[in-house]
């Protein structure tokens, strides 16, 4: 390594080449007052020594010689601090520089773990300076990757444990026609065919899913008149909550604003709030839908007099596959992806989503808000 590549690839000899230089400078500038103000000072204080020197009978040592030696003398003590303010330089250096290169290192050796995905990986936060918080941000992203590495895990978990269930019971059912256990008739079909459209609906829920999360959503949106689409959505569920024995009722606010929105992705959020509610409510309890305007925007709420949740499910449920009972069989249900899109849907117009329950058993609230069409 030459003498260049040292100074350009190491911190600590860069710093010792500035403080080097600033030295240098120095005692050129202080060489120079020197030079020039000592002599004028050296024959000042010299003749005041002269008179007294005669006074003594010291006559013999000349001026002359009191000035070389006087220069002398200067040099020397020049030389000596340049040379102790050299060494100084250099100390300084390598003390500053193991300031800065220490941390500089650590993050170095940080982010390659990083890479090599170890995402536990964090380093100390050295003061509030600018490595300070250049440390401060780089364990901020590992914390994000690891929490997104996380999610990833987790996805995986959940979409294999979800195709699992139907999976193993079309094997089931397969293997029963195939030995002659399950007679080959159209109830083991429907069976099967039932488990196939639970897989389908599960790969179009994801599909759906991973779009909203990458904001791939596009919206058409326009002026609605949202009490239409309620009604709607409401019809076309209405034959479901006559066969479970549900009241269904539909409340909207006269001269209701128009909201801006896309007809399509609304309806979406309001058959999955109504199959929600039409879900979680036992026989002979009542569903409520209405929308009403509330500090200049629209509100649309679901209420039902359900199984209800509990508070600490609450901040969950708009999280991907978050399922209050986790063991419910439910051949019809979806697979704790729906609020999630929703949620997603909703937002991605500048609305919110949110739910509330006084408790299990009590029922629950779905709400949204959606801006009113300028
Ligand atoms: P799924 O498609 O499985 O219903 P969602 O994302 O729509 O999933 O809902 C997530 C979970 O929220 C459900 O599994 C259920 O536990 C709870 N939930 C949703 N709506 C209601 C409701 N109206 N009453 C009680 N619990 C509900």
């Amino acid at each position: 390594m030459t003498l260049h590549d040292l100074i350009r690839q190491r911190l600590r000899w860069k710093l010792f080449l500035s403080y080097a230089i600033v030295v240098l400078v120095g005692s050129i500038v202080l060489l120079i007052t020197a030079r020039l103000h000592a002599p004028t000072a050296l024959t000042h204080h010299a003749m005041r020594m002269e008179s007294m020197m005669s006074v003594m009978g010291m006559r013999d040592v000349l001026a002359e010689d009191l000035r070389d030696s006087f220069m002398a003398s200067v040099n020397e003590v020049l030389l000596v601090a340049v040379a102790v303010a050299l060494g100084a330089a250099f100390l300084m250096s390598l003390f500053i520089s193991q300031r800065i290169v220490e941390p500089v290192r650590q993050m170095r050796r940080a982010s390659q773990r990083l890479a090599e995905g170890d995402y536990r990986v964090r380093i100390p936060v050295w003061g509030d300076d600018e490595l300070g918080d250049l440390a401060a941000a780089f364990n901020q992203m590992a914390a994000e990757l690891e929490q997104t590495e996380q999610r990833r895990l987790d996805l995986i978990g959940n979409v294999t444990h979800e195709l699992r269930t139907p999976l193993s019971s079309i094997q089931a059912m397969m293997e029963g026609l195939i030995d002659g256990v399950l007679p080959a008739d159209p109830a083991t079909y429907v069976n099967i065919q039932s488990e196939l459209a639970r897989l389908q609906g599960l790969v179009q829920d994801l599909q759906e899913l991973s779009r909203v999360e990458a904001g791939e959503i596009m919206l058409d949106r326009h002026p609605v008149q949202i009490g239409v689409l309620v009604a709607a959505a409401a019809a076309r569920l209405q034959p479901q909550f006559d066969d479970k024995g549900l009241r269904l009722a539909v409340e909207i606010e006269d001269g209701l604003p128009r909201v801006l929105a896309d007809k399509n992705r609304i309806m979406q959020v309001l058959i999955n709030l109504l199959g929600n509610a039409l879900q979680y409510t036992p026989a002979g309890g009542s569903v409520r839908v209405t929308a009403a305007v509330e500090k200049g925007r629209v509100v649309i709420t679901v209420r039902d007099t359900g199984v209800g949740i509990a508070a600490e499910h609450l901040p969950h449920l708009f999280e991907r596959f978050y399922r209050v009972d986790k063991s419910r069989a439910r051949p019809g249900g979806g697979s704790g992806i729906g609020l999630t899109i929703a949620r997603h849907l909703v937002e991605a117009h500048g609305g919110a989503l949110w739910a509330g329950s006084p408790g299990p058993g009590q029922g629950s609230t779905f709400a949204f808000v959606l801006p009113i069409a300028a």
